[in-house]
Order: C-alpha cells, then structure tokens, then sequence
C-alpha cells in the first residue's frame, strides 16, 4: 500500500510521503528509546500537564484536523469534530487519573518478612502501537494518553492512508511539551513492522486492526517474548426481544450499524430479532436505513460517506452479492450506484444461512445482516455463532433477560438497551478472535506496566 492520502469521495491522490529507511527507523528507536530512560523519572503532575496541554491543543484545533481526517479516510465532518473532542476528553481523563491508577500496592510487610513490602506499576520503555485508520485519532489515543502518562514512549506505525493525521499526532505531543522522542510517527509499510518488532529496545506491541495483521504482529512478538494488546475484529450482535422499545431500538441500530460509514469494530453488525417483534422491528429499521442521505462527508447534510478504501468497498460488495446468490433476500440497498468514490449504500440483508460467508465473516461497511429467532436461547445461539467476541448490544426491559444477556453473550463487553461504545471509564477489548488485553479504565494503563514487586528487609 502506497503512504497517502487518496480521497475516498473522489480517489483522487491529495499527497503522497515516502517510506523511511530502515536506518531511519533505527535512528528513530534509538531516539525514543534515549528518550525513555530520562521520561521515566518525570513526575506524574510534569506528564499530566503535558497532557492537558495536549488536549486544550486538540479543542482549538479540532475543525481543521477534523477536514483532514475526512479528507483521508471520508468519515462525516461532524464525526471526525466529535472524535477529536473523544481524544481530549480522554487525554483529560489519564491527566487526572493515572497516578491513582498506578499508585504503590502495599502488602501485609509483616506476612512476607519485610519492613516495607508493595507492588509498584513501572513504564516497560518503547512501545510499538500498530493503528487503523477507521479512527485515525482515537484509535491511537487511547494507547498514547496511558502509555504516556504511565513513563513509556510510543512509536506509532498508522495506516499507510492516513499519514496526514499520523503527523499531526507527533506534532500535537511535540507543541503540547512532551519532550522530543516521547511520541513518534513512523512513515512505514507494514513490512516494515518487523524491523521495530524484532528490536530489543522494543519492550511492547499494541495492534488494533484485521485478524491476519494481529496475527503477523502476535507472532513476530510471541518469537520475541515481548507482551502484546490485541484489538481486532468483530461481529457484534444486536438483539431485539419483545418487551423492547422497538422504535428507539431500531434508531440505535441505525446509528450502531452506519456510524463511521460502518467501519468500526464494534458497530453492531448482526441484528437478533425475537419472531413476536420481528415485523415491526425491521419495517421501522429498513425504514430509517433507506432514509439516511450517502454523500459527499464535508457536507453537514450527509449520513454516509464512503467507505475509506477501494479495496474495502469490493470486500463488502463481494459478501452481500455471494449471499444473494446464495439465496439471501435484499431488503434494501445491495449494489452500489456508479460514480466517483468508494461509496456503499445501507443495506438490510436477510435469508441468511449458515454456509453463507456473511454469517461468519465481520462486514465492514453499511451492511446489516437480520435474522429472526424463536426466543431467548436461540437468540443467544445466533449471538454467539461466530468466531468474534467483541461487543455485543441488547433490547429488553426484564430483569431476568437483562441478568442472562449479561452473563451469557460472550463479548468483551455488553450493552443493554442502549449503543455500543467506548468510555475511558470502562474497560474495552474483546475475546475469542476479537483478541485481548484491555484498553482504557484503569486496566488499559496497566497492560505496559512492569508490576514489579518491591521487597525491604
Ligand atoms: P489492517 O489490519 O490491514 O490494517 C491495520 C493496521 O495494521 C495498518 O496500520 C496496517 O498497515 C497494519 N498492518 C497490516 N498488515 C500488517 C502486517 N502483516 N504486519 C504489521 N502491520 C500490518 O486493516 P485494513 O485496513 O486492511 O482493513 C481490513 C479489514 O480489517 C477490515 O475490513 C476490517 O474487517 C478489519 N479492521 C478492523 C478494525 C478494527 O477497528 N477492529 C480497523 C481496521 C480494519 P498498512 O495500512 O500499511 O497496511
């Protein structure tokens, strides 16, 4: 993959950056790894500074980094605005939290022959953070703002099509105060990884991305013995049963399935509809899917944009036209309308079946499978037939339903009665392929820690 920036709306080329050397990688590493053993000794209130100075710098910019994203990867402008003021909010939260987070964990001294004994959370040194370009912002700021304020320096290897905001990010750190070398963007393909990978100053990797590069990443760390954060695909369940609010769950399901041009991972993709709500549920929501507006994401007026690649658009073209002619039935959308851009329209597909490629594989794009169950149990079943387990979305008002979706949906996270998404106050990451490791809430700011046990005769 070429490093530029390519429109999605138009596929004209706006830039193009050259791939930096592998000496320049070298130099670079060496830099931040430089860089880590003066940071570690910075103090929590230095670092926390820095990082409320990143945010402020974010809030005053967010209109025109917001452009470039939407240039880049053709998500909305508004949703590119509200995901630069995500990061800030973000960026706020590890300020204020991160020393509480990683405070000193003391033992019974006494049980274990000390006269001071405690786990104490230490910085792993460089950190590799391998992102997509789905959320070319966010994605990587929920790794940068802990592994920052935890002591560790990050290197950032971005999606080869977003390099614009790549760059911004690095400079953001830079003009925030973080001292040079703690936040790096390196311009490199991904073949390139390897090299970082395989560097011992290299301490860690986190991936957020496709299963075959999680597995590339995993592998070449597992060779290594260096700890990795997984955050891949999924497939998220969206289940409908009948004490629901169907109107404001078919809303939610539209916003769940298009948000970010239906590119995100834990956009609710399978929609679970218990038979007995069934035809209202999917009248109200192939309803508001056909009435959203594709077009052009720097008009304030669109919907949907395109989907952020060519190559992106012919996967989900080739999953909805396999299960047609499988056999599955098109309850609206389902081709894609000539012209310039990498656009999809939504699409309600149903009739799907188990030998279908769409019931197994994550649909990246404005596509939602529905399919109709028989009552709870089934329900279940279909949620978790799949080899994902990232998030999981689900409509009922009984107690009882609630407490067994709770515990019985196999995701990283479930919602009930309301949208899948994140929060830095919770934990995220998934199971199963989906990967593992957390990010966010106090958990994500521990997984590059050295939780180093710390004894005082
Ligand atoms: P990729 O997983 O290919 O890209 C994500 C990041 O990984 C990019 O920085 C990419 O670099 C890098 N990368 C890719 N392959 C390797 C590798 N072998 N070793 C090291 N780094 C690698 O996602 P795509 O953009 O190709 O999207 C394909 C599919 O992945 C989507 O259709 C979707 O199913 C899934 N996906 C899931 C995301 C999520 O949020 N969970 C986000 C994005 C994609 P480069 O750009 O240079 O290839």
């Amino acid at each position: 993959m070429p490093i530029a920036t390519i429109n999605p709306a138009t596929g004209e080329t706006l830039k193009t950056f050259d791939a930096l050397t592998s000496e320049q990688i070298e130099a670079a590493i060496g830099r931040g790894h430089e860089r880590w053993l003066t940071y570690r000794r910075t103090t929590f209130a230095e670092r926390a500074g820095w990082m409320r100075a990143a945010a402020e710098l974010l809030d005053a910019e967010k209109d025109d980094i917001a452009r470039t994203m939407t240039a880049e990867m053709g998500k909305t402008l508004a949703s590119a605005a509200a995901e630069a003021a995500k990061c800030a909010k973000g960026m706020r939260f590890y300020a204020e939290n991160a020393a509480h987070f990683l405070a000193d964990e003391p033992v019974d001294a006494a049980a274990v022959g000390a006269s001071k004994a405690y786990g104490s959370y230490q910085s792993l040194g460089v950190v590799l953070a391998v992102m997509p370009w789905n959320f070319p912002l966010w994605q990587v700021v929920r790794f940068a703002a802990p592994a920052l304020m935890a002591g560790n320096v990050g290197l950032l290897k971005h999606a080869s099509n977003v390099p614009q905001s790549a760059l911004y990010l690095e400079d953001l750190f830079v003009r925030a105060g973080f001292p040079s070398g703690c936040f790096q963007t390196l311009l490199i393909g991904s073949k390139q990884v390897e090299q970082v990978l395989r560097d011992p100053r290299v301490a860690a990797a986190t991936l957020t991305g496709s299963e075959p590069a999680g597995r590339s990443v995993a592998a070449i760390c597992g060779d290594e013995v260096k700890k990795t954060v997984m955050e891949l695909g999924g497939s998220d369940a969206f289940v409908v049963m009948p004490s629901a609010d169907l109107e404001k769950a078919a809303s939610v399901a539209v916003t769940a399935r298009v948000q970010n041009n239906g590119q995100s991972c834990i956009a609710a993709k399978r929609f679970i509809v218990h038979t007995d709500a069934f035809a209202e549920f999917s009248r109200l929501f192939v309803e508001k899917m056909k009435a959203l507006k594709v077009g052009d994401p720097m008009d304030p007026a669109t919907n949907v944009g395109p989907l952020a690649t060519e190559q992106g658009r012919t996967d989900v073209e080739e999953l909805v036209d396999e299960a047609v002619k499988s056999g599955a039935t098109v309850l609206c959308g389902g081709s894609r309308a000539e012209g310039p851009g990498w656009f999809y329209p939504p699409t309600v597909i149903t009739d799907i079946t188990t030998e279908m490629r769409i019931y197994l594989e994550e649909v990246f794009g404005p596509v939602a499978s529905l399919y109709r169950v028989d009552d709870l149990d089934a329900a279940l079943s279909v949620a978790n037939a799949t080899s994902f387990g990232l998030g999981s979305n689900a409509w009922t008002t009984d107690p009882d339903e609630q407490a067994r979706f709770a515990v019985e949906l196999e995701a990283g996270n479930v919602f009930i009665n309301g949208m899948t998404t994140s929060y830095p106050e919770l934990p995220f990451g998934g199971i199963k392929r989906s990967g593992y490791g957390r990010e966010l809430s106090a958990h994500g700011i521990r997984e590059f820690c050295n939780l180093k046990s710390v004894w005082v005769g």
